[in-house]
């Protein structure tokens, strides 16, 4: 593969590499000399990239030097190819002025997404959701929703659950996907939903919403305001990584070392 990179191949390098889990890609990337990234740029597409950089596990200080090797319009249309959660934690280790610049020359409704994603207050529960879900309403069919489904699914986080939603966007029910598969094609969701939904605060921390996620044994659950406004939804692999973030500051605790972060063999 590193080869045909060298060789210039770029149809043999894209046909191994495009094979490789993104997990895989990333390692391989992040791998690379400077010089064989800039030749990475080349061959892959910035919505190739961003499957990447959605898989990037990197300190926060390195981002700035990968983006720094790529061409500005690059890095926001690769930004707007990644999910929004994790475009917001790129870009929040960026300087203000660049931010901005990015999500100038991005399009529209990728930069509304992030920009959405901003301002939360780190390791609160808004800091790590996305609002890449799927949204429906209680007075539709089971066959509408189906549809939405099908329409929204390629830019959703995760299609496991659909959320249930009234006219004000305030959260009335959760429907996983089997359900909806096994209902009628006439049935009205609201007869098939459950209205009984586990949700966490914008601004609860994400120790708590990982406690919810591992005692409800959830995929995803929803995140709400204060008045019950749908605002995003946090997957459980999002979780993996707080809760190994937080076996990893127990640690350092522990072994009174600085809060750094720390290779260990559990
Ligand atoms: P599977 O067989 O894959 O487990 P499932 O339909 O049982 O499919 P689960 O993920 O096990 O899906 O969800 C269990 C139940 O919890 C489903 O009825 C689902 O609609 C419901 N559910 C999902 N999220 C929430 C939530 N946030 N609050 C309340 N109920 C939820
Ligand atoms: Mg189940």
């Amino acid at each position: 593969m590193l080869q045909a990179l060298y060789d210039g191949k770029i149809e043999a390098f894209r046909k191994q590499f495009l094979k490789l889990h993104p997990y895989d890609r990333a390692k391989f990337y992040v791998e690379q000399s400077p010089e064989v990234r800039k030749r990475m740029y080349e061959y892959l597409s910035p919505a190739e990239m961003a499957e990447i950089f959605d898989h990037l596990d990197i300190e926060e200080d390195e981002y700035k030097i990968y983006l720094s090797e790529m061409d500005p319009l690059f890095v926001a249309q690769m930004l707007a190819h990644m999910y929004a959660d994790n475009a917001a934690d790129v870009l929040n280790e960026l300087d203000k002025k660049e931010v901005a610049n990015y999500l100038t020359i991005m399009d529209d409704e990728a930069a509304k997404d992030i920009q959405g994603l901003l301002h939360y207050k780190e390791y609160t529960a808004g800091s790590i959701m996305t609002t890449e879900y799927i949204a429906i309403h209680a007075n539709q069919t089971v066959r509408s929703a189906m549809q939405i489904l099908k329409r929204e699914a390629a830019n959703a986080e995760t299609i496991y659950y659909l959320y249930v939603v009234n006219e004000q966007r305030q959260l009335v029910g959760v429907l996983s996907l089997r359900e909806l598969l096994t209902s009628d094609d006439d049935a009205m969701i609201c007869d098939v939903m459950n209205d009984r939904v586990v949700s966490v605060f914008v601004d609860e921390d994400q120790e708590e919403v990982a406690r919810k996620m591992q005692n409800y044994d959830f995929l995803a659950l929803p995140v709400v305001d204060m008045n019950n406004h749908l605002l995003g939804i946090i997957t459980v692999d999002d979780i993996v990584d707080v809760i190994s973030e937080e076996a990893t500051d127990d640690y350092s605790k522990l072994a009174g070392v600085p809060d750094v972060d720390i290779q260990y063999t559990p």
